[in-house]
């Protein structure tokens, strides 16, 4: 086999690996139109219709793309790209596919209404209902964020209803991030990049979930950029979620600096009681009738993540239905534990304990490395101790020293207590259990 049929294979088989990998619109969209340019010699030489895509590949697959082509001597990929150019064909040319800019629907179960406020979330409700009332007027930006399933989608569809049902003519674009690139990739490809832009830089209100993927895509960050300006410039609301404050993004300085001009709000993890009131909402929505101290029971066991906790309602509501039974304890037990088995195992680590211990007893995971008395603290580093001795191989001398450098004595101190209270106080053998299945589960 010659060379070039050597890399000509190994390109088929990257494309087999990634198709596995991504979804079939990825796939499409950037895959399908590289093609191999048949040339002699060791680089393989491929052609892209943009620059977009030739850096989309190797932002994203650089590894992958390693395996199938190892790097030259001076760290290169043996692979040449080729912007495929744009050849004026004298025959009949095909219509040109002016791509309709994709649309998102909004969620109609994503209201304000439907949307259960507590403290962790009662700030961001308020700004996302004041920019629904005076859009481009109260916080130009919006920039809400915060960890998986707490509702930031929820409250940039909530902010789409509320604007739309005061006003059908205003021009609203609510998009994912992703949707975005895609939008700008399709028309790149149809030639109607003008176009989109105009459409953008047209809107009344952008809605634009998810901005973390927009993350080492630097074109694309561009473009975005200069939208965001054209909007804000023109007093038009735009409304951002992201997991991580703008700060903590890799974007350019820049787009940081636009993304704080406005507010910036955090949505946090729901305490116990505002877990409980989801809990009953959600259940009445499906008419399902959940006693209190079950409600409670479920709060107590899933709460890092409200998505996880509609999971669980949603399983009990067919569970109970299928089976004709009333909910009860038992049941509630064995369907959780059902739910969790489902996740894989993971490696109980410092962090891990830290964090599931810092969110049941509502004390920072840096207190608890720290040196504070106060009792409630002082009990959480002697249970997150109790259980890195109980469930880490680590030595203890380690172990001691990851909570901020204690000794193994002091670690050894807080698992005699932590042993002997577990016997006398069944509070504190529940929360233990609790903590003890989420790291595990
Ligand atoms: P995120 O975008 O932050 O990952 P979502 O907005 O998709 O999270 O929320 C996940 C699910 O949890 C949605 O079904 C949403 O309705 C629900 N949810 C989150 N927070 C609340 C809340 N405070 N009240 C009611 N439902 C909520
Ligand atoms: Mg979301």
């Amino acid at each position: 086999m010659t060379v070039t049929c050597e890399l000509k294979d190994s390109w088929k088989q990257f494309l087999e690996l990634v198709e596995k990998k991504c979804s079939s619109t990825e796939f499409h969209n950037w895959f399908s139109p590289i093609k191999v340019i048949p040339k002699e010699g060791d680089i393989l030489h491929l052609e892209v219709p943009n620059i977009f895509v030739q850096e989309y590949l190797i932002d994203n697959y650089r590894e992958d793309l390693a395996l199938f082509f190892p790097n030259l001597e001076n760290g290169k990929l043996p692979i040449e790209f080729h912007v495929k150019l744009d050849k004026k064909t004298p025959k009949k040319q095909p219509p040109k596919l002016i791509k309709k800019t994709t649309t998102f629907l909004l969620n109609k179960n994503y209201t304000f209404e439907n949307f259960i406020e507590g403290p962790s979330n009662q700030f961001v409700k308020s700004a996302a209902i004041g920019v629904a009332v005076h859009p481009g007027k109260s916080y130009n930006p919006l920039f809400i964020h915060g960890g998986v399933g707490l509702g930031k989608t929820h409250l940039l569809h909530g902010i789409g209803h509320s604007i739309k049902n005061g006003s059908k003519n205003i021009k609203i674009q609510c998009i994912t991030t992703e949707g975005f690139i895609n939008d700008l990739i399709d028309n790149l490809k149809s030639k109607s990049v003008d176009k989109m832009k105009r459409y953008y830089r047209s809107l009344d209100i952008l809605l634009v979930d998810d901005i973390q993927f927009l993350q080492n895509r630097l074109n694309f960050e561009d473009e975005f950029c200069n939208t965001f300006e054209s909007l804000i410039n023109q007093h038009k609301q735009i409304v951002i979620t992201s997991d991580k404050p703008p700060s903590q993004l890799n974007l350019s300085e820049r787009m940081i600096a636009r993304m704080e001009w406005g507010l910036v709000a955090n949505v946090g993890i729901p305490d116990l009681e505002t877990r409980v009131a989801i809990i009953q909402h959600k259940a009445d929505q499906k008419a399902l009738f959940i006693p209190n101290d079950i409600a409670f029971y479920i709060a107590e066991h899933i709460y890092l993540n409200v998505r996880q906790i509609e999971g669980a309602i949603n399983r009990l509501c067919a569970f109970c239905r299928l089976m004709n039974l009333k909910i009860t304890q038992d049941i509630v037990e064995r369907v959780l534990a059902e739910l969790i088995h489902k996740n894989p195992l993971i490696r109980v680590t410092i962090d891990g304990i830290l964090k599931s211990v810092s969110n049941l007893f509502e004390v920072k995971a840096s207190d608890i490395k720290g040196n504070s008395r106060m009792k409630n603290i002082a009990l959480a580093r002697q249970i997150a101790m109790y259980l890195a001795k109980e469930l880490m191989d680590d030595s203890l001398q380690k172990i001691a020293s990851s909570f901020g450098g204690k000794t193994h004595s002091t670690l050894l101190h807080s698992w005699k207590k932590i042993t002997k209270e577990i016997k006398e106080n069944e509070k504190l053998h529940r929360q233990i259990q609790i903590i003890k299945r989420n790291l595990k589960g």
